[in-house]
């Protein structure tokens, strides 16, 4: 969604319309004919830069900003319009140049050479002496039978320099090609030789199967290092992929589940015996390109990773990234002092399994099945693993130290959606770093906000600081935030929108319609949350969630301050009624709004001494009806507000 503000910002609605229409300059603002309706009369179409918005007060009488112009123009809906307006402000992609086109046409190239030197691999493991002593390995050492020998596509790299580049050669193929590929290096004096000798080779495939690079494990014991990958190349960057994720996203899917483990065999060999939803990126922490493939088919998580310090350390990487990549819900939060904010939370689980023994994944599996089932069932939520990890060597009888681990751990807890499993994670903090519960709990109201890297670069972290309504500058900043949070509200609880439209009714005003927000983007949510609640398919909650991150909502959203004797929170009544006076405010702002509107374009009309009496007329008419509504809710205003 911050592409809308960045579009918004980059494209000029006078600059837009002025294609279509003829917009004459007056002060601040443009007038011209009404594109939507057939009028040759009077200029009834009035454009506002200052605000981003159209009107017309004439047949149509509808406004919007820049998307509903597009809308309407086109006929598109939101996604197209958000589409042409991306495209025009030069944030959509662009198509392919004759450069990536050809990267593309060398990358299937380069693929060929892969496939290729699989079959080479396979058949030197299979037909050759030292390639069965390498098999003898695979099945004696590593417990790998023929079939998944075969589905893996395990091969043995001869012990020579030049086996793979003469084998290539022979077929036609240059040098460069197979440099390209990772299959041989290059010397400074520009001799080549092949880069995988001696070894065990697993290929690797992206997340679709196709051929992106080997690793190579060692026969000799006495070699290093133990394992050796393709360098990067156009088709191997190796912390964009996942070791065995084409085969196991079926199953990560089915489970609903990924287990992440270190190694190829950890991996090959659980998969063999019927655990199939396990990855590896390869012995490195997880990067976020890797997470952003995994969470397409799960949202939970089990870290199996060595027991070790280098394993330990690589785990707290590889969760802080999980942390970053993994989007988050926002959660409202009226907080003590009467503010609604946003309090982010992870949309996953994230568990850490250690293994006993020293064993890796592939030994224990081999050990003993439901050994494994059982390590991965007992998983630890991450806190616990983290504290452990943290508390670990300290002194925890220092105060700094205490202080020290809390701040670390506690952004952690913040990730989880279930108040009572914050709870639980909070009161068992407390007492593992002997501190008072309380105390913690304010660590965490203070906590400083968590920087979030936005596409402008700016921190748009899930606790920036609250600005009351009253000391926005401009009527427009209002509007959008009183959008926001009556968004906020009701997705959360859209069954509210019937309780205000009564109330509305008991006004003798109209019902809550997407009419009532200015910005597109708002009326698309609005319109998922009416959508909620006449669909049977799930509950409106799930059903918004599903459509609607509102952790993309921009700004943080408050309710103005609020008396100090109000410390207490406020009942969800209050909630309710306060946002249908923030209802009745964009009302009153935009027909005050609509108001200024109409009387410019009356003394533009005036000024042009046009002899337009009917169109007079109706303006005038407009403006009554308008002023009579904007006292009926000056009125609803006035009052104290019950609903319920
Ligand atoms: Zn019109």
């Amino acid at each position: 969604m911050n592409n809308i503000e960045e579009i918004k910002n980059r494209i000029d609605i006078v600059d837009l319309i002025s294609e279509n229409v003829k917009l004459r300059r007056s002060g601040k603002n443009y007038t011209g004919f009404c594109p939507f309706h057939s009028n040759t009369r009077t200029p009834a179409f009035v454009v506002w830069p200052e605000t981003g918005t159209w009107r017309c007060f004439g047949e149509c009488n509808e406004g919007g900003d820049i998307f509903r112009y597009v809308m309407k123009k086109e006929g598109v809906d939101f996604k197209q319009a958000l589409k042409i307006l991306a495209e025009r402000a030069g944030i959509e992609l662009q198509p392919l140049t004759p450069q990536a086109k050809q990267e593309v046409e060398r990358s299937e190239v380069l693929r060929k050479i892969l496939e290729e030197a699989v079959i080479f691999y396979r058949h030197q493991l299979r037909k050759t002496d030292a390639g069965n002593q390498a098999q003898a390995y695979l099945r004696e050492k590593r417990g790998i039978n023929a079939e998944t020998e075969e589905e893996w596509g395990l091969g043995y790299a001869p012990n020579s320099w030049d086996a793979i580049s003469n084998h290539f050669k022979q077929k036609g193929y240059a040098i460069q090609d197979l440099i390209d590929a990772g299959l041989v290096s290059e010397r400074d004096d520009g001799r080549v030789y092949d880069r995988f000798r001696h070894r065990v080779m697993i290929p690797i495939r992206d997340i679709y199967g196709k051929m992106a690079g080997f690793g190579g494990r060692v026969l000799d014991p006495e070699d290093v290092p133990k394992f050796m990958n393709s360098p990067q190349t156009i088709l191997f960057d190796k912390s964009a992929i996942l070791f065995g994720l084409d085969k196991a996203r079926k199953a990560i899917r089915s489970a609903n589940q990924a287990v992440i483990v270190e190694g190829y065999f950890d991996v090959i060999v659980p998969h063999q015996e019927g655990f199939q939803n396990i990855v590896s990126p390869m012995g490195t922490a997880l990067t976020e390109a890797q997470m952003r493939q995994l969470k397409r088919f799960t949202r939970q998580f089990v870290m199996a990773l060595d027991p070790d310090a280098a394993g330990q350390k690589a785990t707290l990487r590889g969760l802080e990234v999980a942390r970053e990549a993994l989007d988050r819900e926002g959660v409202p939060v009226f907080n003590a002092r009467g503010y609604l904010q946003y309090e982010s939370r992870l949309k996953a689980d994230l568990r850490v399994s250690t293994l006993p023994d020293d064993l890796d994944p592939d030994e224990i599996v081999l050990r003993d099945r439901e050994e494994w089932k059982q390590i991965i069932i007992n998983a630890r939520p991450i806190i616990y693993h983290v504290l452990d990890t943290l508390i670990s060597g300290q002194d925890i009888e220092d105060p700094k130290v205490k202080s020290t681990i809390a701040a670390q751990i506690l952004p952690l807890v913040e990730d989880i959606s279930s108040p009572i499993e914050r709870d639980a994670y909070r009161q068992y903090i407390a007492r593992t770093l002997k501190i008072d519960e309380r105390s913690l709990a304010e660590t965490t109201i203070r906590k400083t906000p968590r920087r979030r890297a936005t596409k402008r670069g700016q921190d748009s972290g899930a606790a920036r600081p609250v600005i009351p309504l009253s000391e926005l500058s401009s009527e427009q900043e209002k509007l959008e935030r009183i959008e926001q949070e009556i968004i906020v509200f009701l997705a959360c609880e859209p069954e509210n929108r019937y309780k205000i439209d009564r109330f509305l009714r008991a006004c003798e005003l109209n019902h809550l319609s997407l009419a009532d927000f200015i910005h597109t983007e708002n009326q698309e949510m609005i319109r998922v949350i009416f959508d909620s609640l006449s669909q049977d398919e799930m509950e409106p909650v799930q059903y918004i969630g599903e459509r609607i991150d509102i952790s993309d909502i921009r700004t943080e959203v408050s309710h103005s301050p609020r008396q100090e004797e109000e410390k207490q929170g406020i009942s969800k009544v209050r909630k309710l009624e306060e946002t249908a006076r923030l209802i009745l405010q964009i009302r009153q702002i935009s027909i005050n709004q609509e108001l200024k509107e109409l009387r410019f374009l009356q003394s533009e009309q005036a000024e042009m001494n046009e002899e337009h009496s009917n169109t007079g007329n109706e303006l005038l008419m407009r403006s009554a009806a308008l002023i009579k509504k904007l006292k009926l809710i000056q009125l609803a205003l006035n009052q104290p507000i019950n609903i319920d």
